[in-house]
């Protein structure tokens, strides 16, 4: 199914399917289940701006804050057509499972406000960024809730949030977001974070099933931010990126598309389309393409139970979050295809988004190295936990990272009690 169409079904309920797997097979206590499951606080916005004929159109936005059991909630912020309060509950709820499966001090929040990003002026998009930031602004601050980019937001969204945010404080206060520029306190690697976390779980994936990475052919659906950072450094290690897409098209090339140029290309006209030597196939086709490693980075429900049984890729590497749905798990399972779930594969991002608060809560910065040497080790460290549970436990590799994940915030809970 095609990705657009298939954002319309409810990531939400697939989040709630997920947690129920795994908090059966944790045996949860049936109180603490209930304590932890649902959001903790929902904020939904209106959001009038002016355009630039004159006239005001209004937006509708949210934050959601899923925990803070184990610290600030943490989480980006989607500006997409699709942007929907079951979405955003359900990316909320995935980041508090996430931050616990990779060990950092951050509970769960995730946001969005519906819009066409494509379609606004930078103008545009700025009114509308500062009155969402100061509409969410009772609710965040470095203390309390972290947002970060997410689908079709980056560091320039991120500046404008922490400007807003300052600006009504009365002075600076970087570490209210993350993924910002490097020149307002951003951390180096951020931008890489998430493609280089992938990277890092696929070679676990790929020692654990004795495939190599080198001369191994891999198909990257969404060629943006995470997906094209995780095709390079898989082209780095002499794998073979031979088919990438994008919202408008899919490119494949047999003997391997040149990831560098592809980038740049990509930069140049804004689509993946066009690439010399590659030839266009559609999108159903390119999920269904002979491969060791599949990395769906693009949005929700991808790989349902429908297109799942065409789906011929040895591992699957979540890269985006939940493109595999509750049914499309089952078929994969069924096919023996090594599935690497998001809210371990994509977690790379969020790690480097709490190293970055650290630094400016320090006023200390960090060499690039720095970064990636403590990413790596965070990043193999939760993939060797999550496959220790799957292999005891003998659960899939979701629902061993969400036993791990979900473990954790309930042991923070349990520990917490009950207020009042
Ligand atoms: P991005 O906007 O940089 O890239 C998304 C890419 O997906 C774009 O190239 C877009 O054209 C493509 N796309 C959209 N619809 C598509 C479709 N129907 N078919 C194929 N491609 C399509 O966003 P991103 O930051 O790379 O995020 C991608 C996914 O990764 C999202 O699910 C996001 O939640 C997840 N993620 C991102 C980060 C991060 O730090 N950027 C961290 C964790 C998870």
């Amino acid at each position: 199914m095609a990705v657009a169409e298939a954002v319309k079904q409810n990531a939400y309920d697939a989040a709630m399917q997920n947690f129920d797997l795994a908090a059966d097979a944790l045996e949860l206590d049936p109180n603490i289940r209930e304590m932890i499951k649902y959001p903790e606080r929902i904020l939904q916005v209106n959001l009038p701006v002016r355009m630039d004929d004159g006239h005001i159109h209004r937006f509708e936005g949210y934050r959601v804050q899923h925990s803070t059991s184990r610290g600030p909630a943490k989480g980006g912020i989607r500006y997409h057509p699709n942007v929907t309060l079951d979405e955003v509950k359900a990316l909320a709820t995935w980041m508090t499972w996430k931050c616990a499966v990779v060990n950092i001090p951050f509970g769960g929040g995730k946001g969005g406000i519906t819009c066409s990003p494509k379609d606004m002026s930078q103008g545009e998009l700025e009114r509308m960024t500062r009155r969402y930031a100061a509409s969410i602004l009772p609710i965040i601050g470095p203390e309390r809730d972290i947002p970060a980019p997410d689908v079709y937001t980056n560091s320039q969204v991120m500046a404008w949030i922490m400007d807003t945010y300052s600006m009504t404080k009365g002075y600076p206060i970087p570490g209210v977001v993350t993924g910002k520029p490097i020149a307002l306190g951003g951390s180096l690697g951020r931008n890489e974070a998430t493609g280089r976390g992938v990277f890092y779980t696929l070679q676990g994936a790929c020692e654990h099933l004795k495939i190599p990475i080198k001369g191994s052919k891999v198909v990257v659906q969404g060629f943006g931010n995470a997906g094209s950072i995780a095709a390079q450094l898989l082209d780095s290690n002499q794998a073979f990126v031979i088919a990438a897409s994008d919202s408008r098209a899919a490119i494949y090339n047999k003997n391997g598309l040149d990831v560098p140029k592809l980038i740049m290309h990509k930069e140049k006209t804004g689509q993946v389309l066009g690439f010399p030597g590659a030839e266009e196939i559609r999108a159903s086709e390119l999920l269904a393409l002979n491969c060791d490693i599949l990395v769906p980075a693009a949005l929700e429900n991808a790989i349902d139970g429908d297109n799942a049984p065409n789906v011929r890729a040895k591992i699957v590497g979540e890269a985006a979050n939940g493109p595999v749905t509750p049914e499309g798990d089952k078929v994969l399972e069924g096919k023996g295809i090594f599935l690497i779930p998001d809210i371990l594969c994509n977690a790379g991002g969020v790690t480097v988004s709490y190293f970055e608060w650290v630094q400016d809560e320090q006023h200390l910065f960090w060499e690039a190295q720095d970064v990636y040497n403590r990413l790596e080790q965070v990043m193999h460290a939760a993939f060797a936990e999550v496959l220790k549970i799957r292999l005891e436990h003998k659960v899939s590799m979701r629902t061993a990272a969400n036993m791990l994940g979900i473990g954790r915030v309930a042991e923070a809970t349990k520990l917490r009690g009950l207020y009042p």
